[in-house]
């Protein structure tokens, strides 16, 4: 028997045409470099969107061809969004903070044909200009400055189209498995590699992650995103937004907690979304204000946050919540859309106390609906549901990448089928994603993350999770932020050091710490670090995240 529904493709068109005609009046607020806010309704923002694609169709963007953005997270970036694919392009977005000789190698590995640019960041373009030439660079006049001649003003190109042009637009037709954008791995442990996301693939994690326990986003949210829109695509929220035609306050390029905490009080979001330690730093300003200068600041009461890519410290959660703030984790990367498992709420828990929900609201969570997962150990078995054997994780589903642009699929970075001893998946249905992230799995389905397979610490034949050690050190009042890496000991092969820093004014010596770890962290004396480094604060990586490699650097010698 046949199917009788009808095959009309899933497509970002679709979410574009929809915001246009249902949702023109929710509005898109963009901070701009001298901090004054700029708004579009959703009405403007689809004209200007479909003037940006009917603009690229005109200087000849031919279908899967790559259209870089480098771009804070504004306006003009979500045009690019939809606008790009539209246009049959792929939008390759760059992450502005990566050292240029990176961000050139990178578009050149993705051969990028245009290039759009704010036009603050401009001086960054010219130093890896030399590495990869574009056809054409795009400026989007963010700060008002006028665009020097060379380049292609933004403003001027969708003015270059009339509204008829515009109105007689035809989206390029496609698959559903055509790419539409484009997003390297931050390259925190390797190499960045190129994954390309569908519009397919981006509809189903769309859909999947507004499920109403995990962003849940409604029409009458606002949105905050904090986490770069290079980031593996704000994380998908501003899809979801459009979808549902949320009302999205961009940041622009503030991101310091101040900035933050000053936009909350003009634009107050209902969600908002970034990496932990854009958390960490904005409730360490937060408190300090509410000791030294009452009233300058108020978290939006019953705020949510979607906090990821990055382990979520219990202590973070629970001091967000004293001031009415809920930290929702998930758990994913670049490869997986990224949002492939949340912690929520779950019935089998309803009585079980708060201590039990912090503890659960600090693991990764469950996997998400069409995500696949298993855990394997390093012999390539099954890792009992027990929430404490150790295994890497492994994924597959229709937001998972099967590969990496122009690199041969390897045994080491997808498993076949039958396990994963050596061999790559034969067909793309059989392959999984090796994720590098160790976890141990209960019976609930809860994910928690001890470690990447690389910042494990294997002493004397046991494995020392850092990211256990790490919460725990972050929950003592004087520490404000905590790395652990592994060191190398003759007699144990590796030990643990802990890089701390303090709060302002605070101090606590090794022996406190390690009494506090003993006494209330749980941790065996064989697991306490070995030594005590204090720092300023832990060096950050281009997404905002802990560097550890910059740690093991300074002092894993
Ligand atoms: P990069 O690997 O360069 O950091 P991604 O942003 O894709 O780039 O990061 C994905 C990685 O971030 C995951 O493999 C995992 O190690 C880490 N990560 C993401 N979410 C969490 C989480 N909730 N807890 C612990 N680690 C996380």
């Amino acid at each position: 028997m046949k199917t009788t529904m009808m095959d009309v493709p899933l497509s970002l068109n679709h979410l574009l045409d929809r915001a246009g005609r249902y949702f023109a009046a929710s509005e898109i607020v963009s901070r701009r470099p001298d901090k004054s806010l700029v708004r579009h309704s959703y009405a403007q923002w689809h004209r200007r969107t479909r003037t940006l694609a009917a603009a690229l169709a005109a200087l000849g963007l031919l279908k899967g061809e790559r259209v870089a953005t480098l771009c804070w997270n504004h306006h003009a970036h979500l045009e690019c969004y939809f606008g790009i694919p539209a246009a049959g392009g792929v939008m390759h977005t760059l992450n502005l903070r990566l050292a240029p000789a990176e961000i050139g190698a990178i578009a050149a590995d993705a051969n990028d044909r245009f290039l759009v640019v704010d036009d603050i960041l401009l001086p960054l373009y010219r130093q890896f200009a030399p590495l990869h030439r574009f056809e054409r660079v795009i400026v989007v006049p963010f700060s008002g400055a006028p665009v020097p001649a060379e380049f292609t003003d933004y403003e001027a190109l969708l003015a270059g189209v009339s509204a008829a042009d515009e109105a007689n637009f035809r989206y390029a037709a496609h698959d559903e498995d055509d790419p539409v954008s484009m997003c390297y791995t931050s390259g925190t442990t390797g190499k960045a590699k190129g994954v390309a996301y569908s519009h397919r693939s981006t509809i189903l994690h769309t859909l999947v992650g507004n499920q109403p326990d995990y962003w849940a986003m409604r029409n009458t949210d606002v949105l905050l995103p904090v986490a770069p829109m290079f980031h593996a695509n704000a994380w998908g929220t501003p899809y979801a937004a459009v979808m549902m035609g949320v009302k999205i306050v961009f940041p622009g390029p503030h991101l310091h907690p101040d900035d933050l905490l000053d936009l909350m009080q003009i634009e107050p979001p209902t969600l908002a979304l970034g990496v932990p330690t854009i958390w960490l730093g904005l409730i360490q300003a937060y408190e300090r204000a509410l000791a030294e200068q009452p009233g300058r600041w108020k978290l939006p009461r019953g705020m949510r946050s979607l906090v990821g890519g990055a382990a979520v410290p219990e202590a973070l959660i629970r001091a967000f919540d004293r001031h009415g703030v809920w930290l929702l984790q998930g758990w994913g990367m670049t490869e997986t859309s990224p949002l492939a498992t949340v912690s929520y709420p779950r019935q089998e828990l309803a009585g079980a106390g708060s201590d039990e929900r912090y503890r659960r609201a600090a693991m990764a969570g469950v996997p998400a609906p069409l995500v696949d997962l298993r855990l394997r150990t390093e012999g390539g078995t099954e890792v009992p549901p027990d929430g404490r054997t150790m295994g890497e994780i492994q994924v597959r589903g229709p937001f998972i990448t099967g590969s990496y642009h122009g690199v041969p699929v390897t045994a080491d970075k997808f498993a076949g089928d039958a396990g994963d001893g050596g061999r790559a998946g034969g067909g793309e249905g059989e392959r999984w994603l090796r994720t590098g992230d160790v976890a141990t799995i209960d019976a609930l389905g809860f994910l928690r993350i001890t470690d990447r397979t690389k910042d494990l610490i294997k002493s004397g034949g046991e494995w020392i999770s850092s990211v256990d050690l790490e919460n725990a050190l972050m929950a003592h009042p004087a520490i404000a932020e905590a790395a652990v890496i592994a060191i190398p000991d003759e007699k144990w092969s590796e030990r643990p050091l802990a890089c701390i820093a303090f709060k302002h004014g605070a101090s606590a010596t090794p022996e406190a710490l390690n009494a506090m770890l003993l006494a209330q962290g749980g941790f065996a004396k064989w697991q306490l670090p070995e030594r005590y480094e204090v720092i300023d604060a832990v060096p950050r990586t281009s997404t905002g995240k802990f560097w550890k490699l910059k740690l093991r650097e300074r002092f894993a010698k």
